[in-house]
C-alpha cells in the first residue's frame, strides 16, 4: 500500500507519473528499449529532451531570452557554479540569509569573491523572511541571490527585492512549478529536481541569455554555463531518466490546468494544516503570518517527547517521513506538488485525534 511521504526530498511523485513510467519502463514507444537504455545521441533521446524543454518553457512561460539547462550536481553545485560564472565584473555579490541552504550559497560564494550579508533572520531561527532596505544593497554587485522558499525552516519571498540592473538569482529548490512566477524578474532560477520536478539526480537551471558567456578563466568545464548551453545540455551525458519523468510531471501539471491550478491546490492544502495548526491547544507552526511557505510547513508541541511520539504513531498510520529537520526539531510536512488533498485531511484528522488523546 502506498503511503503519504511527507518527505522534504526527495518527495513523492504524482501515482499517475509513476504508473505512466511503469507502463513504458520496458518499452518507450516502438523503440524496443527503456528510456534509461537509451544513447543520449539518438534521434529518440533528442525527442524527449527537446520536448521537455519546450514543455518547461510553456507551463513556466519562459522568455525566449532564457536558456534551460538540464544539469547534474544538485542545487549545492549551483552554489560555487553561480558565482564562478557571474561574479566576473565587481567580483561582489549579495546575499539574504533566511535559512541554511540560503546560507550555504553565501558561504560558497565567499570562496571567489567579496559577499555581503544584506539581511538574515538567524535571530529568530530563520522563522521569517527579513525586512530588506535598498541602501543596504550593494549597487555595483555582480549578482544578488535569494532563496526563495526555505526548505527548513518553512518561510518563502512574497516579494521579490527591488535589485534594479543586479540580477535576481534564486534557488527554487523546493517551489519550482508550485505556483507561477515571472521569470522576467529573475537572472537565474535554479532547482534541484527532487522536490517538485522529479527524482534526484537532475538540476534545473534557467538563465538569462546574457549572463552566460563570462565564466572566470579557472571554471572547471563542466561549470562553465556556457558549455552546457552551446551543446543543448549534452557535453556529456545529460541525466536522461531525470529528465524523462520530468517530462511526465509536467504533461500531469498541465493536465491539472498549469501553475495557476498547482497553486489554488496548494493554497487550499497549506490553509488547511496551518487553519488547525492555529486553532490547537497541542501543536503550533513555528512560522507566523504572511512568510509562511505552501510547500514546508514546520510545526512543534513543544515537548521533544511528545514529538518523538507523534512522529512514531503517524509511521505507523501511513504518513511518514514527517520528522522535522535536526536543526529545527519538531515536526515538518513537505507538501508538494505530488502529496495530494486526501494526504494532507488525513494529517490533520490523525493529529486532531493525537491531540484529543494527548493533550
Ligand atoms: C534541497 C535543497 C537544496 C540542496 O539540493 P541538492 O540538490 O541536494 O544539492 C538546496 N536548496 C534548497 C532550497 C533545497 O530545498
Amino acid at each position: 500500500m502506498r503511503v503519504f511521504n511527507f518527505s522534504a526530498g526527495p518527495a513523492m511523485l504524482p501515482e499517475e507519473v509513476l504508473k505512466r513510467a511503469a507502463s513504458e519502463m520496458l518499452e518507450y514507444g516502438e523503440t524496443g528499449q527503456s528510456v534509461m537504455e537509451m544513447s543520449h545521441r539518438s534521434k529518440e533521446y533528442q525527442a524527449i529532451i527537446d520536448s521537455v524543454e519546450a514543455k518547461l518553457r510553456k507551463v513556466m512561460s519562459i522568455p525566449d531570452n532564457y536558456k534551460v539547462l538540464f544539469l547534474q550536481g544538485g542545487a549545492s553545485s549551483q552554489f560555487a557554479m553561480i558565482p564562478l560564472n557571474l561574479m566576473n565584473g565587481s567580483g561582489k555579490a549579495d546575499f539574504v540569509l533566511t535559512g541554511q541552504w540560503a546560507t550555504k550559497a553565501y558561504q560558497e560564494a565567499s570562496r571567489y569573491g567579496e559577499c555581503k550579508a544584506v539581511a538574515s533572520s538567524k535571530d529568530k531561527t530563520f522563522s521569517y523572511i527579513p525586512k530588506l532596505n535598498k541602501a543596504d544593497f550593494t549597487p555595483d554587485a555582480d549578482y544578488f541571490h535569494i532563496c526563495y522558499n526555505n526548505t527548513i525552516y518553512g518561510t518563502k519571498f512574497t516579494e521579490l527585492p527591488d535589485t534594479g540592473n543586479v540580477p535576481l538569482v534564486a534557488d527554487m529548490s523546493s517551489s519550482i512549478l508550485s505556483e507561477p512566477v515571472d521569470v522576467s524578474r529573475f537572472g537565474v532560477i535554479y532547482a534541484g529536481a527532487q522536490k517538485n520536478m522529479g527524482p534526484a539526480g537532475l538540476t534545473v537551471v534557467i538563465i538569462r541569455e546574457d549572463l552566460i558567456g563570462h565564466a572566470r578563466d579557472i571554471t572547471p568545464t563542466m561549470f562553465n554555463y556556457q558549455i552546457h548551453a552551446d551543446n543543448g545540455s549534452m557535453y556529456n551525458t545529460p541525466p536522461t531518466y531525470g529528465i524523462y519523468i520530468l517530462g511526465l510531471v509536467l504533461d500531469w501539471i498541465e493536465q491539472k490546468g498549469g501553475l495557476e491550478a498547482m497553486a489554488k491546490i496548494n493554497a487550499k492544502k497549506a490553509a488547511l494544516l496551518y487553519d488547525f495548526l492555529d486553532g490547537s491547544k497541542l501543536f503550533k507552526a513555528t512560522v507566523k503570518g504572511a512568510d509562511r511557505s505552501m510547500m514546508n510547513i514546520p510545526f512543534v508541541t513543544g515537548s521533544d517527547e511528545l514529538d518523538a511520539k507523534f512522529v512514531s504513531e503517524a509511521k505507523k498510520a501511513g504518513l511518514i517521513n514527517i520528522k522535522g529537520h535536526r536543526s529545527v526539531g519538531g515536526m515538518r510536512a513537505s507538501i508538494y506538488n505530488a502529496m495530494p488533498i486526501e494526504g494532507v485531511e488525513k494529517l490533520v484528522a490523525f493529529m486532531k485525534q493525537f491531540e484529543a488523546e494527548n493533550a
